[in-house]
């Protein structure tokens, strides 16, 4: 099985994400993530993104699609592939589609994430990641632990908090999501694969959702 999340940041694709590879063993494919781990790397492409990503903009079709093609003719993922922040242009669901369709590959559902403004806000600006396992934690709802071991992977951990999870990046990234990546609702409707989920409900809630969308 093969899906994507599609939602603005901060909506929980990459929880939801990390659940289903527990779940079902999937495998996430985080071109945000892809993109961070090249902007450390000190490569040309790395010192390009990261500049553009800490404004909030988009990176190139080009360039994430050259990413999400490598890892999809790279190997075969037993329990599907979650596309997590990809496809974020028509673009990129044009050139997936091709991909996918050259591989044999199907693509079962597009799970949308409905969110609203205001909850993103305070959510992206609460929110920092175990550095070892990549676990999500808020400051309001699920602060870091005072001795600073991680309840997900047991391991004591440095907390980050993401470059772009600042308010003034934000309204960037908030405005390329309504500009650039909401027309993809349309499309993958068009196309019968969308299924929306209530993203404002409680983790167990939404992926209690997400199950019930796959079937
Ligand atoms: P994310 O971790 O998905 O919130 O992505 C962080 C940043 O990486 C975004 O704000 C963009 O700058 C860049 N990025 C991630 N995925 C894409 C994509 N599919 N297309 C263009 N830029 C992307």
């Amino acid at each position: 099985m093969n899906i994507i999340l599609l939602g603005p940041p901060g909506a929980g694709k990459g929880t939801q994400a990390r659940i289903l590879v527990e779940g079902r063993n999937m495998v996430q494919l985080s071109t945000g993530d892809m993109l961070r781990e090249a902007r450390t790397s000190g490569t040309e492409m790395g010192k390009m993104v990261a500049e553009v990503m800490d404004k909030g903009h988009l990176v190139t079709d080009e360039i994430v699609i050259g990413l999400i093609r490598e890892q999809l003719t790279s190997g075969k993922a037993g329990g599907g592939y979650i596309f997590d922040g990809f496809p974020r242009t028509l673009a990129q669901a044009d050139a997936l589609g091709s991909l996918l369709a050259e591989l044999g590959e199907p693509l079962d559902a597009v799970i949308e994430m409905q969110v609203d403004d205001a909850a993103l806000v305070s959510r992206i600006t609460a929110r920092s990641t175990c550095g070892n396992c990549g676990e999500v934690y808020n400051d309001n709802t699920k602060p870091i632990p005072a001795d600073h071991v991680c309840t997900s992977c047991g391991q004591r951990a440095e907390f980050k908090r993401r470059a772009d999870d600042n308010e003034e990046s934000l309204k960037t990234r908030l405005l390329a999501y309504y500009k650039q990546t909401s027309p993809l609702i349309g499309y993958y409707y068009a196309k019968g694969a969308l299924k929306s989920v209530d993203g404002l409900a409680s983790m167990d809630k939404v992926s209690a959702s997400i199950a019930k969308a796959l079937g």
